[in-house]
């Protein structure tokens, strides 16, 4: 085809490029039809405070396309984002967390958990945000005190007042928030003291090398420290053995999540 085109044509795209924006456009379309049907599930993973227990969970998206394995969340947010379609999934979960709390509320095991569900720069940024997190808590009858947003800090990009006055009319429901993957993004830490936060995540690839890189060590304190002087619960992401537990224990930080709590499952399999 490009010998046929000839030596000096032009050509837009690459074969390698071309089958990229194949293989996007066709993930796209089983996006759209997983959406319609009911090919998304969510996962939850426990929050552990290492002196009370179990505090809740974070929910996160499973994909199982048809005739597919399942896709991981990292692969497909993206394309989700830039389509578009990551609109109508992020309400689809944030209704069925709500649902889920408003189970949980039935139980005396589970009634103070809450759940944090991820939330898109691009959703958090829909004009309609606000109204539509009111929505959905009015609809479950959740308790709008045990859901948590996970922002990241792609979100406080655009503009800082904005998402300040966005955050405040969110919390005045009673919903709290987390800054998720702290560390990995650029926002500057006068934005962290003007956030109404509740919670700063630190991203698991800090918690990851905190036995061998002294650096990461290093950024693991001094989120704690500042965590812990701005007056915000600080959770470690990704922890996954007691070497990791045991610094973050020495450093001042008493809420993890990660595989040496327990991995993302369907709700059936948790017992409580
Ligand atoms: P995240 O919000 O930072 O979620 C944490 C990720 O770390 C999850 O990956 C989780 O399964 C994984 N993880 C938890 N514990 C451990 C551990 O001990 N070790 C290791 N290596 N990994 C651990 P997952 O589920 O693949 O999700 C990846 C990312 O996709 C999430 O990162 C989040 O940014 C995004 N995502 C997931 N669900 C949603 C959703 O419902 N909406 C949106 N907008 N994004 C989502
Ligand atoms: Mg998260
Ligand atoms: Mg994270
Ligand atoms: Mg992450």
């Amino acid at each position: 085809q490009a010998k046929a085109a000839g030596r000096n044509a032009v050509r837009f795209f690459s074969p390698a490029m071309q089958e990229a924006i194949n293989a996007r456009s066709a993930m796209e379309a089983a996006l759209r039809h997983s959406l319609q049907g009911d090919g998304f599930r969510l996962f939850y993973q426990p929050q552990v405070n290492l002196d009370t227990g179990l505090i809740g969970a974070e929910a996160l998206i499973r994909w199982f396309p048809e005739q597919h394995q399942a896709v991981s969340p990292a692969q497909f947010i993206p394309v989700a984002e830039d389509s578009g379609l990551i609109i109508p999934l992020g309400y689809w979960v944030m209704q069925t967390a709500c649902r889920q709390l408003r189970l949980w509320a039935n139980d005396a095991r589970t009634r103070d958990l809450k759940i944090a569900i991820n939330v898109s720069a691009r959703q958090f940024h829909q004009p309609d945000y606000v109204e539509r997190v009111r929505e959905a808590l009015q609809e479950s009858g959740a308790n709008p005190a045990r859901l948590q947003l996970e922002l990241t800090e792609s979100v406080v990009l655009e503009n800082v007042d904005e998402v300040v006055e966005r955050m405040q009319q969110i919390r005045a429901l009673g919903v709290t928030f987390s800054l998720d993957d702290f560390g990995t993004g650029f926002s500057s830490l006068s934005y962290l003291k003007r956030l109404p936060l509740d919670q700063i995540k630190i991203d698991q690839s800090f918690v990851r090398d905190v036995m061998t890189s002294a650096n990461d060590a290093a950024i693991v304190r001094a989120i704690v420290a500042i965590a812990q002087s701005l007056g915000l619960q600080v959770i470690a992401e990704g922890v996954e053995n007691q070497a990791q537990l045991d610094f973050l224990t020495e450093t001042g930080c008493r809420v993890c999540q990660g595989y040496l709590f327990g991995r993302p499952e369907p709700i059936e399999d948790w017992t409580v």
